[in-house]
């Protein structure tokens, strides 16, 4: 099964990453988001392959905030999630936030998964690298979930996902990038409704999972609504 049958059949409905990130804007428009009264934040991998759906956010919606940290996950907390607000524009005594987040996956064009090329190199390489060596840690039987201060975001990985992993069993790369993304939805999701006051600002949440394919990357839309004074809008992407 080739890449396009694989994607069809684990992520229906993924877009283009342009397509995607137009489509975002496009839905988040008619409740009052715009690029000149927004401020957007990216929360996705650090990997350089992760970094085209940045520069398509940045070129739609103008600057945005950095929040990645290896695999996506969200560790910037409540300080990261503040300092991107007190950036916000104020247009009619309103601030107005809109926050992407992902964790990623590679497709080849033989519709295996987890592998992908990397420019000048000959060697299949693997996306994303830092579930797959969490994976590789569990496989071996010996997981280390201590605090490393020389690999901190490595360590906070394990000690976060470890706590959404049964017992004994090791999941495939496929279901670890699915756990990622509730995991960072969960993390978010939670310190947003610890900061943000909704009496006074509207906020969006985009969340879904990155592919790399053969020919470009691919967005898979997961949950995602916004919160427009003070009620929830499902958006459907
Ligand atoms: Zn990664």
């Amino acid at each position: 099964m080739g890449f396009e049958k694989v994607l069809e059949k684990i992520f229906p409905g993924a877009l283009g990453e342009v397509g995607f990130v137009q489509k975002t804007y496009s839905e988040l428009k008619p409740m009052g988001f715009r690029s000149e009264n927004t401020i957007v934040s990216v929360c996705i991998c650090r990997d350089e392959i992760s970094q085209s759906v940045r520069s398509i956010i940045k070129h739609v919606w103008g600057e945005a905030f950095n929040l990645s940290s290896l695999a996506g996950m969200f560790f910037a907390g409540k300080t990261g999630i503040k300092a991107a607000m007190h950036h916000a524009p104020i247009t009619d005594g309103k601030e107005r936030y809109v926050f992407y987040g992902m964790s990623h996956i590679a497709i080849d064009s033989e519709g295996r998964i987890g592998t992908c090329r990397r420019t000048g190199r000959q060697e299949e390489s693997v996306a994303c690298g830092a579930l797959a060596a969490f994976q590789e840690e569990m496989a071996g039987g010996r997981l280390d979930v201590s605090l490393d201060i020389e690999d901190v975001e490595q360590s906070l990985i394990k000690m976060r996902l470890i706590k959404k992993i049964t017992y004994g069993r090791i999941p495939e790369l496929l279901e670890l990038t699915k756990i990622t993304l509730s995991a960072i939805q969960e993390d978010l999701e939670n310190t947003l409704k610890g900061v943000v006051d909704t009496e006074k600002s509207d906020y969006a949440l985009i969340t879904g999972i990155q592919v790399h394919g053969p020919d470009g990357n691919y967005v898979w839309p997961s949950s995602s609504y916004a919160i427009v004074n003070r009620e929830r809008h499902e958006i459907k992407l």
